[in-house]
């Protein structure tokens, strides 16, 4: 006897128990978008999707910088990179626990310098683009992957290049695995710091310009 897998529709047998992580109600399929999306079945919104949004945001709080809620977000932004501990290259995060490599991101941002306004923005990007979708997947874990899967991208891999040796020069090109629970950890992490905004969210007016 097998169970099913929880997608409505779906025939396939969920998965067996295993240790990857992967969640176990769904099969191989579906928890494989899950992990990847935030949803067993909802696809993630595109570049492009997100662009106008990302815009509007970004330039509604460079014209709020000053309002203490955009300032209380973008300062906790910034406690996030501070506090993150030391920067770990991106082939060492093999074996660091979720929690850990959320972590580590945090601090690849610090590194990279990204404007901490920039992951704000994405945070209310995403907000936007789900209040517009007419289908929308409004379980909070899909918000927070899709947000982290912005912010995961803002932080560069690790890229190195050894001149010496046979063969020529070396390079080794490594970028974290945008998937599973750290994508978890790092949303549940700018919620906290993003709190006092989000509570303000539904009366924002932040235009959003679709024609472009
Ligand atoms: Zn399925």
């Amino acid at each position: 006897m097998f169970t099913r897998c929880r997608v409505v529709g779906c025939d396939r047998p969920a998965r067996a128990g295993t240790d990857d992580g992967l969640d176990t109600r769904f099969c191989r399929q579906h928890s494989d978008h899950y992990s990847r999306h935030g949803s067993p079945y909802k696809r993630s919104y595109t570049a492009k999707e997100l662009a106008p949004y990302r815009k509007a945001a970004l330039a509604w709080l460079e014209a709020n910088a000053e309002d203490q809620w955009v300032r209380n977000a973008v300062d906790r932004v910034e406690t996030l990179y501070r506090t993150a501990g030391p920067h770990i290259e991106a082939f060492r995060l093999r074996g660091l626990s979720p929690e850990g490599r959320a972590k580590a991101a945090w601090a690849r941002l610090r590194k990279a310098k990204v404007d901490p306004r920039g992951v704000v923005a994405a945070w209310l990007a995403v907000e936007m683009i789900i209040r517009d979708d007419p289908q929308p997947e409004t379980k909070i874990e899909f918000r927070r992957v899709q947000v982290s899967k912005l912010v995961h991208k803002m932080a560069s891999g690790t890229h190195k290049r050894w001149e010496a040796g046979a063969g020529g020069p070396k390079e080794l090109h490594v970028y974290p695995r945008s998937r599973g629970r750290v994508l978890r950890h790092l949303g549940r992490d700018l919620d906290e710091a993003v709190s006092l905004l989000s509570s303000k969210v539904g009366t924002l007016d932040v235009p959003v310009n679709l024609t472009d």
